[in-house]
C-alpha cells in the first residue's frame, strides 16, 4: 500500500521528520490559512508543517481502508482488533512520539494528536488502544523511566505486536486518585503488591501494565510510587471484561493483586513520585483523547453532512434547510475551534521540557482541549443524529455509534468537571503569581 510506504520512508529518515519538528517549535505557534471545504479533506483551518500533512494523509488513508469498513462489526461484536492494531504499528503509529532509538518513529505529540483524530475518526476503538498505549503505557516509562527500562520495556512495545495499559484507577477512586488503595510493600529487594486496579484499557491483551501503588500510606498522595508489572504475572489476575457503552472494539477490565511480587527495579522514578508521573502522565493523554474526541466529532459531521446532502424532504435537498444549515455551523465551528487548542496544547508540550515553567501551560492547555474537544464530541454527535432523523436512530448508520463513543471522551483521563477544576486551578495560580 502506497500510503503504508510512505509512512515507513518518513519512519526511516529521522533527520527530515527531526528538521520539520524543529522548525514547527521554533515557531511553536499554530499558522492560520483558510482553506475552504478544508474541513473535510485537508487539516481544516490550519496549516500543518509538511511532514504532519502526510502523516494525516497516511493515517486517513489507512483508517478509510483498514479501519472505517470494519469498525461497526468491531462494536457490534465487540472484537478487539489486533491485527489492526499490528499493522498500525508497522506504520510506526505505536511509538510514535518515541526516539528511534527505543524503536519509535521519532515524531512529536502535534504529530500524535493528528494521528489520534484520522485513526478515531475510522474507528474510536482502535483510537483508544493507541492512545492508553503510547501515551500512559510508554509515556510515563519514556520520560520518567531509566536508560536500562526504556530499552527493556519500550523497545519490544514499539511494533504494534504487543500492548500495554495504564492502572491508576480503583473500584473506590477515579477522580480523586491520590487516594489510591493499592498497596506495595518492601520485601527484600522486592515490592509486594496488594489491592485492585478499575477500568483498565487495553487490560485483557496487555503484556504490561504500569500500576501505582502506597509505598508510604502517612504521605498520602506522596507516599504513591510507579511500578512496571509485566503480564501475564503471578499474583496478578483479570476482572471480567466489561459490556461497555462505546468503544466496544476496546478492552476494559480489572486488574487485581493479590501478593504480586515486583523486583525494586521495577519501579519508575523515585519512590513517593507516582502521584506526579500520573499527573504528568495525564497532561500528555488528555492531548491525544482531544484528538479521538476529534476523530469522532469529524466521522459525525461527515456522516451528517453527507446524509443531508443527499435526503430530499419537501422537494429539496435538507442541506439547503436553514436548521441543517445551523447544525452544520455549529458543528463546523466547534471542530475547528477544538482542533486549534488541540495543536496549540501539543505543540506546548514539543516545546517544553519535564518540570519547566511550561508545565502549567501544558496542564492548562491540555485540559482546556480535552474539555473542548470532548463536549465538541458528543455535541457533534448528537446534532448529527438529528439531522438523519430516524436513520441516526438505527445501527445501519454509524451516527448512533459515535454517539455512543462519543460519549467516554467526557469521561476518562478525567471528567469534564475535573477539566474544568484543572483550568480554574491553573488560571487561578498565573492570576495570583502575577
Ligand atoms: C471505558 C473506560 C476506560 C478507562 N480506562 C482507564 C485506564 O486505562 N486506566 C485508568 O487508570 N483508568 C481508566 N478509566 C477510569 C476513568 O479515568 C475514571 O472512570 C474517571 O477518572 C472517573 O472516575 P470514577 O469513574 O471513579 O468517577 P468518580 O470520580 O466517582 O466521579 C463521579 C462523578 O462525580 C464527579 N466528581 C468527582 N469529584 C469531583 C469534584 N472534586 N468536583 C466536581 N465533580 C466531581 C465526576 O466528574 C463524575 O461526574 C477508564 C474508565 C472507563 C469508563
Amino acid at each position: 500500500m502506497a500510503a503504508v510506504q510512505q509512512l515507513m520512508s518518513l519512519s526511516r529518515s529521522p533527520r527530515h521528520i527531526a528538521a520539520s519538528i524543529k522548525g514547527w517549535n521554533t515557531q511553536c505557534h499554530v499558522s492560520v490559512r483558510p482553506t475552504l471545504g478544508g474541513v473535510r479533506h485537508a487539516s481544516g483551518l490550519v496549516e500543518l508543517p509538511e511532514t504532519h500533512e502526510m502523516l494525516r494523509k497516511t493515517c486517513r488513508d489507512f483508517a478509510e481502508a483498514e479501519l472505517q469498513p470494519y469498525a461497526s462489526k468491531f462494536d457490534k461484536e465487540g472484537h478487539v482488533p489486533q491485527e489492526k492494531v499490528k499493522a498500525m504499528g508497522e506504520l510506526g503509529l505505536m511509538a510514535l512520539a518515541v526516539p528511534e532509538e527505543y524503536g519509535g518513529t521519532g515524531m512529536d505529540y502535534l504529530a500524535y494528536a493528528v494521528a489520534m483524530e484520522e485513526i478515531s475518526r475510522g474507528c474510536a476503538s482502535a483510537g483508544v488502544i493507541m492512545s492508553a498505549h503510547n501515551s500512559l503505557y510508554i509515556g510515563p516509562i519514556q520520560t520518567f523511566g531509566s536508560e536500562k527500562q526504556k530499552q527493556d520495556w519500550i523497545t519490544p512495545f514499539s511494533t504494534g505486536d504487543r500492548v500495554g495499559c495504564f492502572a491508576l484507577s480503583e473500584p473506590g477512586n477515579g477522580s480523586d486518585a491520590g487516594a489510591a488503595s493499592t498497596t506495595a510493600k518492601k520485601d527484600g529487594s522486592s515490592y509486594i503488591l496488594n489491592g485492585t486496579k478499575a477500568w483498565i484499557t487495553n487490560g485483557v491483551e496487555s503484556e504490561a501494565t504500569v500500576v501505582f501503588a502506597t509505598t508510604d500510606k502517612d504521605k498520602k498522595h506522596r507516599g504513591i510510587s510507579a511500578f512496571y508489572v509485566p503480564k501475564p504475572r503471578e499474583g496478578l489476575s483479570l476482572g471480567k471484561k466489561e459490556d461497555k457503552l462505546g468503544i466496544r472494539g476496546s478492552s476494559t477490565c480489572n486488574l487485581i493483586f493479590e501478593d504480586c511480587q515486583v523486583p525494586q527495579e521495577n519501579m519508575i522514578g523515585q519512590p513517593g513520585s507516582g502521584f506526579k508521573i500520573a499527573m504528568m502522565t495525564l497532561d500528555a493523554g488528555r492531548i491525544g483523547i482531544a484528538g479521538q474526541a476529534l476523530g469522532i466529532a469529524q466521522a459525525a459531521f461527515d456522516c451528517a453532512i453527507d446524509y443531508a446532502g443527499k435526503r430530499m424532504a419537501f422537494n429539496a435537498p435538507i442541506l439547503k434547510m436553514q436548521t441543517i444549515q445551523q447544525k452544520i455551523a455549529d458543528m463546523g465551528l466547534r471542530i475547528e475551534s477544538a482542533r486549534l487548542l488541540t495543536y496549540k496544547a501539543a505543540a506546548l508540550k514539543d516545546a517544553g521540557k519535564p518540570y519547566s515553567k511550561v508545565r502549567i501551560f501544558v496542564e492548562l492547555l491540555a485540559a482546556m482541549a480535552k474539555l473542548s474537544a470532548s463536549e465538541t464530541a458528543t455535541f457533534c454527535a448528537h446534532q448529527s443524529i438529528q439531522i438523519l432523523g430516524g436513520m441516526g436512530y438505527v445501527s445501519d448508520m454509524p451516527a448512533e455509534r459515535h454517539y455512543r463513543d462519543a460519549r467516554i471522551t467526557e469521561i476518562y483521563e478525567g471528567t469534564s468537571e475535573i477539566q474544568r477544576l484543572v483550568i480554574a486551578g491553573c488560571l487561578i495560580k498565573e492570576y495570583q503569581a502575577l
